[in-house]
């Protein structure tokens, strides 16, 4: 199903990143694993009574504190009771970090996660990546994805 929609998934995901007033944009779709239907997006943002724009000017510090991931803001959007019996997919365009590997892993009905390959931003990043990946993998299955 993935493999036959992948194209369409990928222009999703980059659509939903797009909205994203962040210098990364990070783009995350929820799938129905039967359907194929897109149930919600996500994007990296700022809270909504913040203005969007200033989200370029914040430092590293900043955004650790304010940032709502673009996996959170996905699954935010939700009624996880309404999908306790079904299949999903969560596909991104860049590794979740642990804190929302932990979010990801809140929803059990989330059975696959497609991302790319972790990549070297910086050391911490890729330590924070690695310890998602070690998370996930013991929950769901992870498919490398390029976006
Ligand atoms: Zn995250």
């Amino acid at each position: 199903m993935i493999d036959h929609k992948k194209t369409y998934f990928i222009d999703q995901i980059n659509s939903a990143a797009s909205q994203s007033r962040a210098n990364t944009k990070v783009g995350a779709i929820l799938v129905d694993g039967e359907s194929g239907e897109i149930i919600s997006t996500g994007y990296n943002k700022l809270p909504d009574l913040y203005d969007q724009e200033i989200i370029r000017y914040m430092t590293m510090e900043g955004k650790k504190k304010f940032v709502i991931h673009a996996e959170e803001n996905l699954l935010e959007k939700i009624n996880p009771s309404l999908f306790k019996d079904k299949y999903m997919i969560v596909m991104v365009n860049l590794f979740p970090c642990s804190n929302c590997a932990k979010i990801i892993l809140r929803h059990p009905y989330i059975k696959e996660l497609y991302a790319p390959p972790i990549k070297v931003i910086n050391n911490n990043w890729l330590d924070v990546q690695l310890e998602s990946l070690e998370l996930l993998k013991n929950h769901l299955v992870v498919h490398f994805l390029e976006v």
